[in-house]
């Protein structure tokens, strides 16, 4: 199963002038095996869902639940939500100097089954998700995201998505900053990732081309903190030729 429920999440942040709500209540489901895009202007929120869902420390939760497969994420810490299942792909993914993409993702998957993976089978594993990425081998040398290319950076967290198989990715902003070429590699293993048993997806992007080639089920208006309008594949397309100006109208 990979059924990840919110409902009602506020969420709001500390700034100088104290707290501010930034979540006002998201309500959305993610049934087991959908995809689900969230799409919203700069500044709507959609990094704050994430992040909040995904445990980190800079949100406050001030209402409201999520759920996967019935457990309270938001009483997890992050480490224990990563092992009910949940990923996050960040949308500017942090540089870890000094620890390589090969430690980096040795550990991760280590923290997650509990016990390090077999060595022979896993440099197989490890090399097969970097060159479905069309990553070279010797990338798993490097450290972390120092010096990678805004492509790399995000190749770079499919192949994680790829290894750690989660129940439920999170992907924000993925298709920023891609070009088509890489749009394609990111897209297809978003796909092939979907293509397994019971994954949920909640793809937030602001454009919609990556929409062509990763087919949501679902597509979420996110304006002001909120869900603002809920349909299929085709509100997406509305999107693309009238932009958010009505929701953004509608929200104020
Ligand atoms: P999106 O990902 O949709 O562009 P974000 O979730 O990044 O939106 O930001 C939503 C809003 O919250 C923005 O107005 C942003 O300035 C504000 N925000 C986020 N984090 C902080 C923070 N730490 N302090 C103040 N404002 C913040
Ligand atoms: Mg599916
Ligand atoms: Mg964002």
């Amino acid at each position: 199963m990979s059924n990840l429920e919110i409902k009602d999440l506020k969420v709001s942040v500390e700034t100088e002038d104290g707290p501010k709500e930034i979540l006002k209540g998201v309500t959305l489901t993610i049934g087991d095996g959908e995809t689900h895009a969230i799409m919203g202007p700069n500044g709507s929120g959609k990094s704050t869902l994430a992040y909040s869902i995904a445990g980190h420390p800079k949100y406050t939760i001030t209402g409201g639940s999520v759920t996967l497969d019935g457990e309270d994420l938001l009483a997890m810490t992050v480490d224990e939500r990563a092992r009910a299942g949940l990923f996050l792909a960040m949308q500017y993914p942090v540089e870890v100097p000094g620890v390589s993409v090969s430690n980096f993702l040795r550990t991760a998957k280590t923290a997650l089954d509990g016990e390090a993976p077999k060595l022979r089978t896993w440099v197989k594993d490890v090399n097969g998700a970097l060159d479905a990425m069309n990553l070279d081998t010797s990338f798993a040398q490097r450290s972390v995201n120092e010096g990678f290319s805004g492509g790399e950076k995000k190749r770079h967290e499919m192949a994680q998505l790829d290894l750690l198989d989660p129940k439920v990715a999170i992907l924000d902003e993925t298709d920023s900053g891609l070009d088509i070429d890489a749009l394609k590699i990111v897209s297809e293993g978003i796909n092939r990732f979907r293509e397994r048993e019971h994954k949920g997806v909640l793809l937030i992007t602001h454009y919609t081309r990556i929409l062509r080639y990763v087919q949501p089920d679902y597509v979420h208006v996110f304006v002001d903190g909120r869900v603002a309008e809920s349909g299929g594949a085709e509100l997406a397309e509305e999107l693309e030729a009238n932009g958010y100006d009505r929701f953004i109208k509608a929200a104020v």
